[in-house]
């Protein structure tokens, strides 16, 4: 099914209802009744000053982040939503640490829930590298929704590669 390549690590179960909900021709309402609105962060600069308000609210105490922005080469070259760079360099003798978020250009039209769930999930890595316990936590903690939102978001990008266009423009 080249169309559930976003659903991958989900169950059955779930995969079939999504089949189900494509073979109707309903998972476009389906996103559009929960999801009716897109954001309408589209710089880079207000992508960031979005960011560090969520950080400034769920994670203070992470180190703080240098930059972040919308890359079109994070899903070509990392097959990734979003990207996570820790970046070290020698400044005056130090090693100076700072960080990056990148995230999908995809992002730019989409609802704010969807647009939340990246940025948290690239904000948790700031604490736990791996997508462990901990990890999930976090991104609840900031997000209670967060399983569902990282579910719906991958339905929207099932249907837009299915129908090879933006679900919002
Ligand atoms: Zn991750």
């Amino acid at each position: 099914m080249p169309s559930q390549t976003y659903l991958k690590g989900y169950s059955e179960t779930i995969q079939q209802q999504v089949q189900q909900l494509i073979e109707q021709g309903k998972l476009k309402s389906y996103l559009l009744q929960r999801y009716p609105q897109t954001h309408d962060i589209a710089s880079n600069e207000r992508l960031y000053e979005f960011t560090i308000g969520l950080k400034q609210r769920y994670m203070k105490k992470a180190p703080p982040l240098k930059k972040v922005c919308f890359d079109p080469k994070v899903s070509v070259i990392h097959h990734a939503l979003g990207l996570n760079a820790h970046i070290t360099r020698a400044h005056g003798g130090k090693l100076k640490a700072s960080h990056e978020i990148r995230i999908d250009p995809c992002f730019k039209k989409c609802p704010e829930d969807f647009l939340q769930m990246i940025l948290v999930h690239e904000l948790a890595h700031l604490k736990e590298r791996d997508h462990n316990k901990g990890f999930y936590q976090l991104c609840q903690h900031m997000l209670p929704d967060y399983f569902q939102l990282e579910l719906d978001l991958r339905l929207m990008l099932t249907w837009q590669k299915l129908e090879q266009k933006a679900l919002y423009s």
